[in-house]
């Protein structure tokens, strides 16, 4: 059956595929950390549904909210009217928001998918501030439909101007930390002030708190402050994408938190549909120039997905998942920078919370700037992620180079899975680096 299917489907879908071309597997069943495929292996998933799965596969918490809906005999498609399943998913998800927000905010559930929630943010702040052009980063990634694309570096008519999104390990100004930071920061205020600079008086600024496609990229608490104190400055609405950071992934339930800003706008999917497809945009209710009907879409009202989202989010908060996410995933980043000790392909560590990165270079090439890192070496990494999938471990890739391996796992992993996953890793690099 494992064979056959993955023959058929390799035939069958479009040759955009790309988690299954890596992966060749067909999952039949899954609790937690574990799937287990139609070839009976066993793997331990730190892929999560990209980052979806807070709680990991089939949760109990998540299945018995989700059979209450379907055992109540509520409608399952009621596009956006009120209900109670939407009632409740609201009221946990006010719960959640940061301070600044929570009591000012208001939600547009859009739908189904991270993309769109992005692209209604985009919209919401071109709505609101009657300008047009967007400010977005190097590197960054908010989706694949056309705003969002823009502001990822694809091409739309959406006018995007790029600015520095700064990092340690290869910094664009060839300083990494807070001197880094500082100059992009810079960098930014000069574009913003220099009429001639061609930027268009923009409707919004969004941001990733850490990049995740981009290659694991946390931002600094200081920039993300900067870029706060410059929006606000010039009356900028600030969006954060938190479709991958959010729901206690970084260690805190909004990446945000962690400098103690307070965007205008959040934008957020993935694991607050506790493994189902939902995407909202939450923001300041100022904004909410929208006329009835400015914003619509068929599938705004998944109850399935509100309920497994609630009940998620409900979860995270009551078991201080976040707070656990923050210790784990320090721990776990300090045993892998181990490896970077051990190995000179392993060019870096980083991270915040549960959300990991190895970055794998070629140390026998010259750095393309003086004492500066080795180049990014795609290659191992594909070499990596294979040799783990080998070990029975599902790791994603990610980067500007695709050489960084992702580990996403849920934020219910235990310490003993979590030590597999590491060792695992670790082989995997091992073998890789013979
Ligand atoms: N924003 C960020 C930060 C993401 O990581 C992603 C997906 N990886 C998206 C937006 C797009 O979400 P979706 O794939 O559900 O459209």
């Amino acid at each position: 059956a494992h064979e056959g299917i993955l023959r058929r489907q390799a035939a069958r879908e479009s040759a955009a595929r790309t988690y299954a071309r890596a992966l060749p597997i067909v999952p039949v069943r899954a609790r937690g950390l574990t799937i287990e495929g139609a070839d009976g292996n066993r793997y331990l998933d730190c892929l999560s549904g990209a980052g979806t799965l807070a709680l990991g596969h089939n949760h109990p918490v998540v299945l018995e909210a989700i059979r209450k809906v379907l055992d109540s005999g509520a409608p399952l498609q009621v596009l956006d009217l009120a209900t109670p399943v939407k009632d409740a998913f609201t009221t946990e998800l006010f719960r959640t928001l940061p301070p600044g927000l929570a009591d000012h905010a208001r939600v547009q559930f859009c739908g189904p998918a991270g993309t769109d929630a992005v692209e209604a943010a985009l919209k919401l702040v071109r709505a609101a501030t009657g300008r047009s052009g967007i400010l977005a980063f190097a590197g960054a990634y908010h989706g694949m439909t056309a705003g969002a694309l823009a502001a990822s570096g694809g091409a739309s008519d959406v006018r995007v101007a790029r600015l520095p999104y700064p990092q340690d390990y290869r910094c664009p100004f060839g300083v990494g930390g807070e001197p880094g930071a500082e100059l992009a920061a810079r960098w930014t205020e000069s574009i913003l002030d220099d009429t001639k600079s061609g930027v268009p008086s923009p409707a919004g600024m969004i941001l990733e708190p850490v990049q995740g496609e981009g290659g694991v990229i946390p931002a600094r608490d200081d920039w993300m402050r900067r870029m706060r104190e410059i929006t606000s400055a010039r009356s900028i609405p600030l969006i954060a994408d938190e479709v991958q950071t959010g729901v206690g992934r970084t260690g805190a339930f909004w990446a945000v938190e962690h400098s103690g800003i307070t965007p205008d706008v959040m934008v957020l999917s993935k694991a607050i549909g506790g493994s189902l497809p939902l995407a909202v945009v939450v923001y300041r209710e100022d904004l909410d120039v929208w006329e009835p009907g400015a914003h619509a879409g068929t599938f705004r009202g998944n109850q399935l997905a509100m309920a497994a989202g609630a009940a998620t989010l409900a979860y995270v908060r009551e078991n201080g998942l976040a707070e656990r996410a923050a210790t784990l995933g320090t721990r776990m980043i300090a045993q892998l920078q181990c490896l970077a000790d051990d190995f000179d392909c392993v060019g870096d560590v980083r991270g915040r919370g549960l959300m990991i990165g190895v970055e794998l270079v070629d140390p026998e090439k010259p750095p393309s700037s003086p004492g500066g890192p080795s180049p990014a070496a795609p290659e191992l990494a594909a070499a990596v992620q294979r040799e783990c999938l080998r070990r029975g471990l599902i790791v994603e890739l990610g980067g500007r180079n695709s050489s960084v391996v992702r580990l996403l796992p849920p934020l219910t992993i235990s310490d003993e899975q979590a030590s597999a996953v590491l060792n695992r890793l670790a082989d995997a690099v091992a073998d890789v680096a013979k």
